[in-house]
C-alpha cells in the first residue's frame, strides 16, 4: 500500500492532505503521480469517484510557482457545476502552497468580472472550453506561460461538442507543456486528440475490481 509520502509530495502537502483527511492514495493518484509530477503527458482512466481531481491537482499545485504571477496551470471541465469542484479542491490543495489564487471561468454569468480578475492575476485557471475561448479571443487571457493543461472528463466535453474549442485552446498554449487526459471511458476521438497534442504519454487506467 503506498502512502503520499511514496509518491513524492512535500511534507506540507501530506500534512495539508492529512487535515483534508486524505490519509492514502486511491488507485488511480497512486498510479497517476508519481509521471505527473515528474512532468509526463498522462492518459488517466478510472471510473467517477475514484479521486481523479486530486490525481492532476495535486500535481498541478505541487509544480507551480506562487511568485510567478501568470496562469501555469489550465484545467478545462465540460460543466460549470464540475468547473467549480475543481476549484474548490484545488483551494484546499493549494493551502500548502502559500497565496495561490485558483480562478474560475464559466459560462452563464457576466465576463467582466472574470476579465477584472483576470487583470489581477491568477496562478491556475478552470472554466468551461466556450468562456475560456472567449477569454483567448478578446486577449483577456494569456496562456504563453502555462506549464499544464489539464481536460477533466475529456469524454464527456467530447459528448458535448466541445472537440473543436479544446483544440483551438490547445493550440494557443506552449508546445513544450505537460498535457494530461483524465475520462471515465476511452472512445476513439480521445485516442485522436491525445496522439495530436501529447508526447509519449503514460498510460494510467484503473479497471474495476468490483
Ligand atoms: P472523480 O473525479 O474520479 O469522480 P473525485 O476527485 O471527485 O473523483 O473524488 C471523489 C471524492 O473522494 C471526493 O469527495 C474527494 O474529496 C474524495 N477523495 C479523493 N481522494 C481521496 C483520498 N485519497 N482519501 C480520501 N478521500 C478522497
Ligand atoms: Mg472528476
Amino acid at each position: 500500500m503506498s502512502s503520499f509520502a511514496d509518491l513524492g509530495l512535500s511534507a506540507d502537502m501530506q500534512s495539508n492532505l492529512k487535515d483534508l483527511g486524505y490519509q492514502q492514495p486511491t488507485p488511480i493518484q497512486a498510479a497517476a503521480l508519481p509521471p505527473a509530477l515528474a512532468g509526463r503527458d498522462l492518459i488517466a482512466t478510472a471510473k467517477t469517484g475514484s479521486g481523479k481531481t486530486a490525481a492532476f491537482g495535486l500535481p498541478l499545485i505541487a509544480g507551480l510557482n506562487p511568485r510567478q504571477f501568470a496562469v501555469q496551470g489550465l484545467v478545462l471541465c465540460p460543466t460549470r457545476e464540475l468547473a467549480d469542484q475543481v476549484a474548490k479542491a484545488l483551494r484546499q490543495f493549494a493551502r500548502a502552497r502559500g497565496n495561490v489564487k485558483v480562478l474560475l471561468l464559466c459560462g452563464g454569468v457576466a465576463i467582466g468580472p472574470q476579465i477584472g480578475s483576470l487583470a489581477h492575476g491568477a496562478h491556475l485557471v478552470v472554466g468551461t472550453p466556450g468562456r475560456v475561448e472567449d477569454h483567448l479571443r478578446k486577449g483577456t487571457l494569456d496562456l504563453g506561460q502555462l506549464k499544464t493543461l489539464v481536460l477533466d472528463e475529456a469524454d464527456r466535453m467530447l459528448d458535448m461538442g466541445f472537440l473543436e474549442s479544446i483544440e483551438s485552446i490547445l493550440k494557443q498554449t506552449p508546445p513544450k507543456r505537460q498535457t494530461m487526459l483524465f475520462s471515465a471511458t476511452w472512445p476513439e476521438d480521445i485516442r485522436g486528440l491525445s496522439q495530436r497534442f501529447q508526447q509519449e504519454p503514460e498510460d494510467v487506467r484503473v479497471v474495476d475490481q468490483e
